[in-house]
């Protein structure tokens, strides 16, 4: 977790906040509030959220921010989460992409790092065969979901994410918060008093009005707050990202063994998920409405998928995200705050680390954030936005899979925005971490060079300087790719790993 520059001791600092008033009850709202709460206890907070409204119900896929967040620095109990939320899950992202027939997109390092005995890092010997570069990805090729340790027992270790259905998420979430502190009110939202750039009060169809010192807004698309009553401008992503709407379906999962992954489909105007639950498999066809139509992609998803069983609903969305996260006494999290789209599941990270930020600024300034604090704050949320941008955007540059109108668009037009300067050193001295490190912009880098990597490589995008690897290079290559491949063959499935944390005998540790 990237720190914040410390307060500006000259700016003037607001008064302490003492109450927090979060407007949403979606995972955005109360991972915002539990953290809060977590890491201020004597802060009041309320969630204040609309049964008549309900939650967009989309969000499936976490990386692996989410289970360390919630473990490690919210100490939720593993077994509680396990029983209410049942996720599985997922050690990353299978791509049907580009030339080759798949690749692996892992939370651990395949690129960033050199096999010992080779004068080389891995990128440069993995032109041809990018399979079993770590454990994690050794795991996805096998249908395997961790390495078994003593007495059969799968190692539930390092850097796993989950796949989790909205509603238990939410639900689980709540149930938490509750018992953590946060008050909740069931409420809609009917008109925002607001004055000078600051919320002054919110005014509820049931006739309540609410006040507090720090409003989070978390309801949703929305943008109640931060978009609709304080007018913040946003910032389209549509120079890089063309995709806007999302038709979703899916079916009961009967005799499909669970996968470790994510899989994610290139389609003829997009691009299609598929998400595994334990009992049900979630499909969801990404799409650009300006290449074709809701009828015709739904047309598509169904006649690429003829188990969907679910009645497909489509979802809108606008990528971007507003300018200021941070405005006077409202701060946006969630996809009021911003929405990227749905490749490599980045919205609950983003939450997380917006939560956390916001929570640092408050014990930074104790209670008291002046406008440095929250200009910081704005600054690093943006870069980071931005930054998931970008990582996007080489997804949609580079995919050379299929020749349609909506590709060949995305080849000509995508912009790598704040990466474009990374990309040319690729394109010049190959793989080669240490030396793209270099073209890194400003901090927080959550994909590292070892996500660039991982997506130009597994897109066998061209770079001039091949390294000509020797017979006996390749033999230690394929050498250390061997010894990882063992220790994958005999993992635990998805599926065996539930059934052992089940078991009266497991124990989390
Ligand atoms: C197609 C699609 C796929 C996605 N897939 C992923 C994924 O795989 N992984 C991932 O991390 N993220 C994904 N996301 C993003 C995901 O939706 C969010 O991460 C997550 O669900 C948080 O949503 P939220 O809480 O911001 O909004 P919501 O779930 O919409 O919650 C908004 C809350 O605000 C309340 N509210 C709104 N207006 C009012 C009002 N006037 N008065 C009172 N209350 C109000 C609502 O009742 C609700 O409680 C996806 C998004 C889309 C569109």
């Amino acid at each position: 977790m990237v720190s914040l520059p410390d307060p500006d001791p000259s700016s003037s600092a607001s008064p302490e906040i003492r109450s927090v008033l979060v407007l949403g009850g979606g995972s955005a709202g109360l991972l915002a509030a539990l953290t809060l709460k977590r890491m201020h206890p004597s802060l009041a907070v309320t969630v204040v959220h609309s049964s008549e409204i309900g939650t967009i119900g989309v969000g499936e896929g976490t990386t692996a921010v989410f289970p360390a967040h919630l473990f490690e620095t919210l100490g939720i109990s593993k077994e509680e989460f396990y029983t209410e939320a049942q996720p599985t899950w997922k050690q990353g992202i299978r791509f049907l992409w580009g030339p080759r027939d798949e690749f692996f997109y892992d939370f651990e390092f395949q690129y960033d790092q050199q096999f010992q005995g080779l004068p080389k890092p891995t990128g440069y010997y993995a032109r041809m065969e990018c399979t079993d570069l770590s454990q994690a990805c050794a795991l996805m090729q096998r249908n395997k979901a961790f390495t078994t340790g003593p007495l059969g027992k799968p190692v539930i270790k390092g850097q796993y994410a989950f796949h989790i259905e909205n509603h238990r998420l939410v639900t689980c979430l709540e149930t938490i918060a509750r018992r953590n502190g946060v008050e909740f009110a069931d409420d809609t939202l009917d008109r925002t008093m607001a004055a000078d750039g600051q919320v002054t009060a919110l005014h509820f169809k049931s006739g309540e009005i609410r006040t507090a010192d720090l409003y989070i807004d978390a309801s949703g698309f929305r943008a109640e707050l931060i978009g609709k009553a304080l007018e913040e401008p946003f910032n389209s992503f549509s120079g890089s990202l063309f995709c806007d709407r999302a038709v979703i379906g899916g079916w009961e999962r009967t005799d499909e063994p669970i996968a470790p992954y994510t899989t994610a489909e290139t389609m003829d105007h997009g691009w299609c998920w598929q998400i595994e639950h334990e009992t049900f498999i979630n499909r969801g066809y990404v799409y650009s409405s300006q290449f074709v139509s809701d009828a015709d992609a739904e047309a598509e998803l169904l006649a690429k998928n003829p188990k969907i069983s679910t009645t497909p609903r489509i979802v809108k969305f606008r990528s971007g995200r507003y300018e200021r996260n941070w405005v006077g006494n409202v701060v946006a999290v969630g996809n009021a705050s911003g929405f990227v789209e749905p490749l490599e599941a980045t919205a609950l990270a983003q939450i997380i680390y917006e939560s956390r930020w916001l929570a640092e600024s408050l014990r930074r300034t104790a209670g008291k954030p002046d406008d440095a604090m929250r200009a910081s704050y704005n600054r690093i949320v943006g870069i980071a936005w931005d930054e998931i941008r970008d990582f996007l955007a080489f997804h949609y540059k580079f995919n050379t899979r299929l020749e349609t109108p909506f590709w060949k668009h995305c080849r000509e037009n995508t912009s790598l925005g704040n990466y474009e300067d990374l990309y040319r050193l690729y394109r010049e001295l190959g793989p080669n971490p240490a030396l793209l490190a270099q073209a890194l912009p400003a901090r927080p880098n959550i994909y590292g060079v070892e996500g660039f990597l991982a997506m130009l490589v597994g897109m066998q995008v061209h770079y001039d300087r091949l390294h000509l690897a020797s017979g006996g290079e390749m033999d230690t290559f394929n050498r250390h790719r061997q010894g990882i491949a063992a220790k994958a063959k005999n993992g635990l499935s998805v599926r065996e790993a539930l059934d052992a944390i089940r078991r009266p005998s497991w124990q989390w540790t």
